[in-house]
């Protein structure tokens, strides 16, 4: 149709999403509309159910995504799911681009016996749970029986975990933790808290500022045994020879908590390097987990590997999380690689098939449902920018999806046919001052609203309730 908008859906409100709405929305010639789709009311993903609620100046980022939600030509529709409220095919009829920007939305698992015990979680439902994310509202996280917790992992995410797991509730108080979670942890008896890794002190995937945190917490120790924390040689040269400055830094670090020793602080977090769990351990609930020694070697394409050794040992332990990476989730209708967890795609661009060449024209993809779930929160800005240049040489080439009717008013139609309780991003702010406001009337930074149908109940929105009489 001629004289129609250029017209792109972005499907998902986190990092990525908002930084691919940015870069074409700065776009002169052809001025681009945006469409931004998220399955949730409230807009950040990640932002907002994942960065820990500590981790406050990290979460202002979302000041600069609010600001690219005020420009002419971007609308959200919060609370419409992709794949169920609206499709791939109803999309196609008025974008001329579909971005996924969903994330990797599931975690990745061990494969080691009594990992379905009771007691044992994924990070993430422990990261949903404290963020007060809807999906995992509903879990009961007791924590008044646990003395003893392993994080499996050694990445942000484990330090996130470990973290929060040792804070004081005083140190929460002033976040925006779910008030649940802050109960809960009022309540709970954890001491101590093993963070393990299977790799040694250089090849841990913390990043510096993370690690140095754990040892700056108000009633928490950090415990590293010396052994642990001093190099093997592969480990020593291989460091010498890359000179990654950051994990110098992140084995200095450890080397340092080494000669602190123990301070006397109520709960202690334990670093361990160079151990794999091979089975959690008990009758019904977790009450151990047996560990495997791992050695390092340089397999064939020079990485430092772990192998396992013939030495074992059982930790007595209450509660396990792994926190060994995410995972992404299929979309309908839109290819996807499982062994990565990804939307095969080139450079952004989607591709039928993992390593197909063959292109779905007019579907591009951004973020963790890209590259996989690596990054910090800034690594999403290049690679949006990255696939949304894909999608505006192939808008100069003709390439793109040739939809019927790409007015705003079509895309409303369909929107309000199919969720009349869609969110704006107005609706968000109206929230937003609301969550805000609740805080500011004890002390804390913001009380979230925590359930869908507590959103559209405070926006005026829920679905009326008629009594079979009327
Ligand atoms: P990650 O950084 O990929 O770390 C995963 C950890 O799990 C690694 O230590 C890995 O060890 C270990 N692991 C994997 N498979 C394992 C297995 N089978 N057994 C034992 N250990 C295993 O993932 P993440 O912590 O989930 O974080 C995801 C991304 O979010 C990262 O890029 C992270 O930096 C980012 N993030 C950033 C922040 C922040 O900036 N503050 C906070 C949270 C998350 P190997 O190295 O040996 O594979």
């Amino acid at each position: 149709m001629t004289g129609m908008p250029i017209r792109v859906a972005i499907i998902g409100s986190g990092p990525s999403g908002f930084y691919a709405a940015d870069h074409l929305l700065k776009q002169e010639s052809p001025e681009i509309s945006i469409d931004m789709y998220e399955r949730l009311p409230t807009p950040f993903g990640l932002v907002r159910g994942g960065v820990a609620p500590d981790h406050a100046k990290i979460k202002s980022v979302t000041k600069l995504y609010s600001r690219i939600a005020q420009r002419d030509r971007f609308r959200y529709f919060g609370n419409v799911e992709f794949g169920t409220d609206v499709c791939r095919a109803d999309l196609s009829r008025h974008y001329h681009g579909i971005i996924y920007a969903v994330g990797a939305q599931t975690d990745r698992r061990l494969n080691i016996p009594g990992e379905d015990l009771r007691n044992s979680y994924a990070a993430t439902e422990f990261v949903g749970w404290y963020n007060g994310h809807p999906d995992y509202r509903h879990y009961n996280f007791d924590l008044s029986g646990i003395r003893r917790v392993a994080v499996i992992g050694v990445g942000n995410v484990a330090m996130d975990v470990a973290r929060i797991l040792a804070r004081t509730v005083d140190e929460l108080y002033e976040t925006d933790i779910a008030d649940y979670a802050l109960d809960a942890l009022a309540n709970s008896h954890v001491e101590e808290i093993y963070v393990l890794g299977r790799r040694g002190p250089a090849q841990a995937a913390f990043s510096t500022p993370e690690i140095k945190e754990l040892g700056e917490l108000a009633d928490a120790d950090i415990v590293v045994a010396r052994e642990e924390a001093t190099l093997d040689e592969l480990s020593s040269r291989q460091l010498r020879e890359s000179g990654d400055r950051s994990a110098t830094r992140n084995v200095k670090t450890l080397q340092a908590y080494v000669e602190r020793g123990i301070t006397g602080k109520s709960r202690r977090i334990v670093m361990r390097f160079l151990v794999s769990p091979t089975d959690i351990l008990g009758d019904r609930r977790v009450e151990a987990m047996r560990m495997v020694k791992n050695e390092l070697y340089l397999d064939g394409r020079g990485s430092l590997r772990p192998r396992a050794t013939d030495q074992y040992e059982t930790l007595p332990v209450d509660m396990v999380f792994r926190s060994v990476g995410y995972h992404g989730v299929p979309l309908p209708d839109v290819p996807f690689y499982d062994a990565w967890g990804t939307i095969p795609n080139d450079c952004g661009r989607v591709l039928t098939q993992h390593e197909s060449g063959e292109f779905l024209i007019g579907n591009y993809v951004v973020g963790w449902i890209k590259r996989g779930p690596s990054g910090i929160i800034g690594t999403n800005k290049p690679d949006a920018v990255e696939s949304t240049k894909r999608f505006l040489e192939d808008l100069d080439r003709g390439r793109v999806l040739n939809p019927v009717d790409s007015s705003d008013a079509a895309v409303l139609a369909l929107v309000e046919s199919r969720v009349p309780a869609y969110v704006t991003f107005e609706d968000w702010e109206r929230l937003d001052a609301i969550e805000t406001q609740r805080g500011a009337d004890c002390g804390r930074s913001r009380i979230k609203f925590t359930s869908v149908d507590d959103m559209l109940l405070a926006l005026g929105k829920d679905e009326p309730i008629f009594n079979a009489g009327d």
